[in-house]
């Protein structure tokens, strides 16, 4: 049994063709999956019987499993999700007041390690299938009973790939997923409503910029290379001059797209007033949003986050010299649900202990 919440469009088309069936069967089908949430081909009306059958036969619609739902008193919502190997990954739904966001995972652990954040303590990693990806979108469209069909009030209206998992090691599958998520015919989010995460991948950057479009955020983190090699270690392979060139060069970069600088503010580490100015003149001429992210706590790290007062200072420096610095209020911290908690405690089963 094949899984088509997994299928691009192309390849929906060429299976259905493969079954000898019209291709206009393959956009029922599509918008019954995409814009309906059906997971029952019995229930696809437009469709004679014995097609719904045939296409039983063969396919599945699925949904991971939830294993663990919670609510933060702010009303952020995150799913443990259990995948069909067992593995575990984390998706967390952020409410506002004109948008909802979900942030969603691209790989079960990561394989980097920076200081700073809780999923890189997590040794084991694998990458997530495309379908899995979407997976995570279905089943936050399900709970929130927020289908695209018949639906002007959306409360889903933006993804970030800012789970777990670096989502430029993934590449292929993230791409896979974004442009299922991005397809009119279905869930319809524009490319001006997705915003990648990455802790600069330099190879890839420009290869999602040209294909994919969508918004990019870099993580930062430090700004210069000593420091930047301790808390985000990928820096050893691409450097700050590396990585600054590239997202120089991402297409479409205008003054009304502008690149995301995700800065975490460590207590003592890379919060000075000297840090503030060298930022700014590092990324000078690009355009740009600086993203203050005050440190998030998780068991067993030695890290603070900055003193209220610091941030502010040094967001006033980010200001003066031109760039919006919105600080990031934490989101579902109550629940480990805000940036850099999110760890699943997926661990290697042994060959025995397999399904
Ligand atoms: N792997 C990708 C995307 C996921 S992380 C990346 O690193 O960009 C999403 C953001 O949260 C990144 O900017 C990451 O550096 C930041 N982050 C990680 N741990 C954090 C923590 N404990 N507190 C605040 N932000 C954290
Ligand atoms: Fe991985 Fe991003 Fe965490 Fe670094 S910050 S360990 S790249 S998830």
């Amino acid at each position: 049994m094949q899984d088509l919440t997994g299928f691009s469009f192309a390849e929906l088309e060429h299976t259905v063709c493969r079954f000898g069936l019209p291709n206009f069967r393959a956009k029922q089908i599509w918008s019954w999956i995409w814009r309906h949430g059906l997971t029952d081909f019995q229930d696809m009306n437009n469709i004679s019987k014995p097609i719904r059958s045939l296409l039983a036969d063969h396919f599945i619609i699925n949904r991971p499993t939830v294993s663990r739902r919670q609510k933060s008193k702010d009303g952020t919502i995150k799913w443990l999700i259990r995948l069909s190997d067992g593995q575990e990954v984390e998706t967390v739904y952020i409410p506002e007041e004109e948008r909802g966001t979900l942030c969603i995972s691209s790989q079960v652990g990561c394989t980097l390690t920076c200081s700073f954040c809780h999923t890189g303590t997590q040794r084991l990693v694998r990458n997530l299938e495309a379908g899995e990806i979407c997976g995570q979108i279905l089943l936050a469209l399900d709970e929130l009973g927020d289908w695209p069909a018949g639906n002007s009030n959306r409360r889903l209206t933006n993804v970030v790939l800012m789970g777990m998992g670096e989502p430029l090691f993934n590449y292929n599958n993230v791409a896979k997923a974004i442009k299922i998520v991005m397809s009119g015919d279905g869930i319809g989010i524009s490319k001006r409503r997705i915003t990648l995460s990455t802790s600069g991948i330099v190879p890839e950057i420009n290869r999602c910029g040209e294909e994919l479009g969508v918004n990019l955020a870099i993580s930062l983190h430090a700004v210069n290379d000593e420091l930047r090699n301790e808390l985000v270690p990928i820096n050893k392979k691409y450097n700050l001059k590396t990585l600054v060139d590239a997202v120089r060069k991402y297409p479409g970069l205008s003054n009304t797209r502008r690149v995301t600088w995700e800065y975490v503010m460590l207590d003592g580490v890379n919060d000075s007033q000297d840090d503030a100015k060298a930022l700014v003149k590092l990324i000078s001429g690009i355009p740009s949003k600086i993203n203050l992210i005050p440190f998030n706590p998780w068991p067993g790290v030695s890290y603070k986050t900055s003193q209220p007062k610091k941030i502010d200072k040094f967001a006033a420096i980010v200001l003066k010299a031109g760039y919006a610095s919105p600080i990031r209020t934490p989101r579902g911290d109550d629940i480990l649900a805000a940036c850099g908690q999110l760890r699943s405690d997926s661990v290697r089963l042994r060959a025995r202990e397999r399904p």
